[in-house]
C-alpha cells in the first residue's frame, strides 16, 4: 500500500504514521519527494483493509495500493531509474554504462591477469571471472572455487577493477564477499529463493541473471526477493533464453530491455555471449543492446579461447574486444550516454538555434 503524505504534513504527523504502519506488522519504505513524502506499507496483502484506515490520520492525503506485484522492483516507489554504484569508477545506470568482461572461468593466475589487463586496457571497468561455475554437466570443470577468488582478488589489485563472480551456494557468501565486489546469481539460481534472500543480507550488488526460461515478471518477482531482504543494489541481466531455435545457443531477447524499463527502474545489462553461443555474432548483438537502451554489457573475453575450460566459442580474444568497445562509442553517444565503461563520452553537440 502507498500512502501519501499531504503537502505541507509535519514530521511528528509522519512519525504516527510510520508507527502505526509498523504496529500493524508492515515494513515502510520512505520516499521524501520535493513536495510531499509518500510511504509504501510492505508486507502480507491481508491486512490491506487495516492499512485503508490510515487515511483517517493527520497528515494523510491518500491511501492507495501496490497494483504491482514487485512492489520494491517496480516503478511506484521509485521514481527515475536508478544507478547502482558498483566501485569508485564503476557506476552503473543512468547514463553510465557498465562494461564487465573477463573469462568465463578462473583458469589460472596468468590467464586471469592477462585478461584483466586487456579487458581493463580495452575500456572495461569491471572483471568478471567465475570460481565456481554452475556445470549442466558434473564432469565439467567446476571452476577453482576459493584459488579461483584469490585470483580474481590479486587481478583486481593489480588493475583496480572491481571483481564480478558467481556465488552459487548460500554457505559461501561470506567465503566470496571477502574477495568479490559484486554477486553474480546466474542464470540457473534465478529462483534459487534461499540464495536470493541470503544475498538480500549483504549489501554488495548482486548482478541477477534472467533464467533459462523465466518470463520477465519472474526475474522481476526474483529481483523483488533480494530487494524485500534489505539489498537495494540489484543489476538486472538479460543472456538469453531457450527458444525453438538452434542456429544460437540461446535466443536474446532485447525485447527485455524496453519492457523492464517500462516496469522496473533496476539497471540492466545485457551479456550477449551466452545469450549467443558465438563468438562472431556478440559484436552486433552488443551495439543492439546499446542501441536499445542497455545500461551495460558483460562479455566473456579470453586471452586464448581455443583453449578455454569453458564457453571458449563464445569468448572474444582481447583484440576483438578492443575494437567492439571503440565501435560501441558513437553508439553509446547517440543515445544519450555519458560513460561507456571506463571512457567519458564526448556528448554531441546541441544543434544551435538559428
Ligand atoms: C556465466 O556467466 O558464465 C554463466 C554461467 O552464465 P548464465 O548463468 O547466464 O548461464
Ligand atoms: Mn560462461
Amino acid at each position: 500500500m502507498i500512502i501519501v503524505m499531504r503537502v505541507g504534513s509535519s514530521d511528528e504527523q509522519l512519525k504516527k504514521v510510520i508507527g502505526r504502519i509498523e504496529e500493524l506488522g508492515y515494513r515502510t519504505h520512505i520516499m521524501y519527494g520535493v513536495e510531499r513524502t509518500v510511504i509504501g506499507a510492505l508486507g502480507d496483502e491481508r491486512g490491506k483493509d487495516k492499512l485503508l484506515t490510515l487515511n483517517h490520520l493527520p497528515g494523510v492525503d491518500k491511501v492507495i495500493p501496490i497494483l504491482s506485484p514487485y512492489k520494491l522492483a517496480g516503478t511506484q516507489l521509485k521514481e527515475g531509474p536508478s544507478q547502482i554504484r558498483v566501485s569508485q569508477d564503476c557506476v552503473i545506470g543512468k547514463g553510465k554504462l557498465g562494461l564487465i568482461a573477463g573469462p568465463c572461468s578462473v583458469e589460472s593466475e596468468e590467464q586471469i591477469l592477462e585478461a584483466a589487463r586487456a579487458v581493463k586496457a580495452a575500456g572495461a571497468n569491471a572483471l568478471r571471472g567465475g570460481a565456481f561455475k554452475p556445470r549442466s554437466s558434473t564432469y565439467s570443470f567446476q571452476g577453482l572455487g576459493e584459488e579461483g577468488l584469490k585470483m580474481l582478488a590479486m587481478a583486481r589489485e593489480e588493475t583496480g577493477l572491481p571483481v564480478v563472480t558467481e556465488i552459487i551456494d548460500h554457505h559461501d557468501i561470506d567465503l566470496i564477499e571477502r574477495y568479490a565486489d559484486v554477486f553474480q546469481v546466474g542464470a540457473r539460481n534465478m529462483q534459487n529463493f534461499t540464495l536470493l534472500k541470503a544475498l538480500g543480507g549483504t549489501r554488495k550488488p548482486i548482478l541477477l541473471k534472467r533464467g533459462l526460461s523465466a518470463r520477465i515478471d519472474e526475474l522481476l518477482l526474483a529481483a523483488e526477493y533480494i530487494l524485500a531482504a534489505g539489498n537495494p543494489n540489484v543489476i538486472l541481466c538479460e543472456r538469453g533464453i531457450r527458444t525453438f531455435e538452434t542456429a544460437t545457443r540461446n535466443t536474446l531477447d532485447l525485447n527485455a530491455i524496453p519492457a523492464i524499463r517500462e516496469r522496473s527502474h533496476l539497471p540492466i545489462v545485457v551479456d550477449p555471449s551466452h545469450g549467443t553461443g558465438v563468438w562472431r555474432y556478440v559484436s552486433a548483438m552488443s551495439k543492439a543492446a546499446i542501441a536499445c537502451g542497455a545500461d551495460g554489457l558483460i562479455i566473456e573475453v579470453h586471452p586464448h579461447p581455443d583453449s578455454a575450460l569453458s564457453d571458449g566459442a563464445q569468448s572474444l580474444k582481447p583484440k576483438v574486444f578492443k575494437e567492439l568497445v571503440d565501435e560501441l562509442e558513437p553508439i553509446a553517444r547517440a543515445v544519450g550516454c555519458e560513460t561507456l565503461g571506463a571512457r567519458v563520452l564526448q556528448q554531441l553537440r546541441q544543434p544551435s538555434a538559428d
